[in-house]
């Protein structure tokens, strides 16, 4: 089948790189002479038909933008038999022959169920959690990461100032990858993460503020990843535990906005590139019958590609390796 349209969206959790991604694969089709539009606010665009063309002009201006130009939601119709139909029908009728979905875990079971009904898909991971399994990498987790750290070097200003106790939440969702590095890169004296749950606060982190208190230390940061659902109550044990005064820093969203690192646009446009090309190159070996669907990875520091079936199969391993070594210089 030669690919003569394809459609880009953008679904889940917005994450800084997506305008990038979506420039990417815009520019790449352009330049291989394929028409490209933009579907709004992910897979709703293509249920109701808000669906527009994009020129190289329309993806101008904005690779340093975080968001996404083309508006992201959560679509509960289409997961519905309805919602899917309709899809299809859509991407008929707009003549898509294949699609770009840039998100997460959820946005790659949509697409697989697209692929499911004869609609090529290739995906490409964009999420501040870094929390997709396959791949070792996904575009927004670097720049949330710097965002993430300069606010807490702010706050551990005004705990040393004060001899406080900073108790910092930052995003993650399940995954404690974004507290796992902005802990160590901001020194934080304990890091707690999803990961580990059951974590002893007494034997642990108790007992270390004490010992390092009598080393003439004075105000002390914990990263807390937001799956761990307990920072609040945390804090008031470290509180009354020690007489720290203690305060609960929540980043929130502002880990998931500005302007994205060299790292997420270079990475969204080599991704949006691939897919591209992975298109191109892959429905050319198949017949139409044959649908086949991608989700484009990082892998060793390579980006590639895995089938859609297989995106789903491995969980990403928490790195205790990394966790140990930030136990042993936090003292
Ligand atoms: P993310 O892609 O960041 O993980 P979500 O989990 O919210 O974000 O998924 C984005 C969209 O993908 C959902 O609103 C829904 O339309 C679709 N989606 C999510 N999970 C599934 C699923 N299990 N099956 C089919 N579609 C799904």
């Amino acid at each position: 089948m030669n690919i003569k349209k394809i459609g880009v969206l953008t679904s889940g959790g917005d994450a800084p790189g997506m305008n990038a991604a979506i420039r990417a694969v815009v520019r790449t089709a352009i330049f291989n002479n394929i028409e490209t539009v933009g579907i709004m606010r992910g897979y709703n665009g293509l249920i109701n038909g808000d669906i527009k063309n994009l020129t190289l002009r329309d993806v101008s201006d904005i690779i340093h933008r975080g968001g996404t130009t083309l508006f992201t939601a959560r679509c509960l119709e289409f997961k519905t038999e309805e919602g899917l139909n309709k899809v299809v029908k859509n991407c008929k009728d707009y003549n898509i022959d294949a699609l770009v979905v840039i998100g997460g875990d959820g946005t790659f079971r949509g697409a697989r169920d697209l692929s499911a009904r004869g609609i090529t898909c290739v995906g490409i991971p964009a999420t501040i959690d870094n929390d997709i399994g396959c791949s070792d990498y996904t575009i927004g987790f670097d720049t949330a990461l710097n965002t993430a750290m300069e606010m807490i070097d702010k706050l551990r200003d005004t705990a040393q100032s004060h001899d406080r106790c900073t108790v910092v939440e930052v995003m993650g969702r399940r995954a404690g990858y974004i507290a796992l590095e902005t802990g160590i890169a901001c020194g934080a004296t304990f890091i707690i993460v999803p990961e580990i749950p059951d974590i002893d606060i007494d034997n642990n982190i108790i007992k270390k503020i004490k010992e390092i208190q009598k080393t003439g230390k004075k105000h002390f940061i914990i990263v807390v990843g937001e799956g761990y659902k307990k920072t609040n109550e945390l804090a008031e044990y470290v509180q009354a535990q020690t007489n720290l005064e203690t305060r609960v820093a929540v980043l929130g969203h502002v880990q998931r906005g500005g302007s994205p690192s060299v790292k997420d646009r270079v990475t969204a446009t080599h991704m949006g590139n691939y897919a591209v090309n992975l298109l191109i190159n892959k429905t050319s070996q198949v017949n139409q019958t044959q649908n086949k669907s991608y989700v484009v990875i990082v892998k060793n520091g390579e980006v590639t590609s895995i089938p859609i079936e297989d995106a789903f199969n491995k969980q990403k391993e928490f790195d205790y390796n990394l966790y140990n070594i930030a136990s042993q210089v936090s003292l």
